[in-house]
């Protein structure tokens, strides 16, 4: 069945309903070879109303994906221009203030791991927030991406490519001393490809930095369908932390360390997640309200539910911030980040 191709406005796609497969029901299913494992039964786990696609979880590895994969026509529908923001700036001004704050630590913290004034790429660059401070920390930055849309407005001292696929780029062997994938694995088609890309143009002791949400997380077995770092249907791979050290290995790298903290995505993660497991409140309802609209454009949803969102925002930080340092202390982030180096 064709995936319909959602209304232009980004958070659209949150009107489709996730829920939860029974297991035992659905039994088992004959799908291609896992990225990680090559095996190739998997338990559907998750539908997706309206789409014509499920995720489904390899019985080998436990690595979800969207079955069938969309085609790439199908995907760029997921990623209306909306979705990359205005001219370089995606939400309201206070929380885009927060995110580009969150961008300069993160620099910081990717810099602190880099030699100062190496080349650094950063995959997936969208609108370029982290190069702009890569290059403030003396970093020579290079991001790709494979929408126009998308590297509009951004940092003009970042040399940015754009192309369909990171294998199209034409970068050369051993170019980068860093690459950065910070969640985007988990949206491209073939990310064993690109892992393996990225080994051949990175040089030997450079570190390659993947960011991604733990399917196999507290967070994640909590939340189920609800969880908002499912983000369906954009994320077409969902990793447990085990299969991406295996994903990791099978392409050439070997994992020098993790990080279960994260400002940005993880506090966010419960509070976003604890509002979709309400049946009340519309999926990803919280974000749709936070994400900047075009000037004149009328705020999503009525009035009251705005209230109870905001309401369920202020009521649900300080828990939300209080289970992610208890999943930190436990090395269960619901996003994690890996530094890997090639082998
Ligand atoms: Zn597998």
């Amino acid at each position: 069945m064709p995936i319909r191709a959602p209304a232009p406005r980004p958070y659209a796609l949150y009107e489709h309903a996730v829920s939860a497969v029974e297991s035992r029901a659905a039994g088992i299913l004959q799908v291609p070879p896992c990225i990680v494992c090559d095996a190739t039964s998997a338990r559907p786990r998750f539908s997706i109303e309206g789409l014509g696609a499920c995720v489904v979880v390899c019985t080998e590895c436990g690595t979800g994906r969207m079955h069938p994969l969309p085609s790439e026509a199908e995907l760029r529908e997921f990623y209306p221009p909306e979705y990359y923001g205005n001219l370089g700036t995606k939400f309201s001004a206070p929380i885009e203030f927060l995110v580009r704050w969150v961008g300069d630590r993160h620099a910081a913290f990717l810099a602190n791991r880099l030699p100062f004034g190496g080349r650094v790429l950063d995959v997936g660059c969208g609108r370029g927030v982290l190069l702009g401070s890569l290059v403030d920390c003396g970093i020579e930055a290079y991001g790709f991406e494979v929408s126009e849309a998308a590297v509009r407005g951004a940092d003009s001292r970042a040399k940015i490519c754009v192309a369909a696929r990171l294998e199209d780029a034409g970068y050369p062997d051993a170019y980068f001393d860093g690459v950065i994938l910070w969640h985007v694995l988990e949206h491209i088609r073939d990310p064993r490809s690109t892992l393996e890309t990225i080994r051949r143009i990175l040089r030997p002791g450079g570190r390659l930095v993947v960011a991604v949400p733990d399917f196999g997380s507290p967070q994640a077995r909590w939340a189920g369908p609800a969880w908002f770092h499912l983000d369906l249907p954009r994320h077409l791979y969902h990793f447990p932390l085990t299969a991406l050290r295996r994903l990791l290995e099978r392409t050439g790298f070997e994992v020098s360390s993790e990080h279960h903290f994260s400002l940005r995505q993880n506090p966010f993660g419960w509070l976003q997640s604890w509002q979709n497991r309400r049946a009340d409140l519309p999926r990803n309802g919280l974000y749709t309200l936070l994400y900047r609209r075009s000037p004149g454009e009328a705020p999503p949803f009525d009035a009251r539910t705005r209230r109870r969102l905001m309401l369920g925002c202020v009521l649900g930080a300080g828990p939300a911030f209080a289970a992610t340092l208890v999943e930190t202390l436990a090395c269960k982030g619901g996003t994690v980040h890996v530094v890997a180096t090639p082998r």
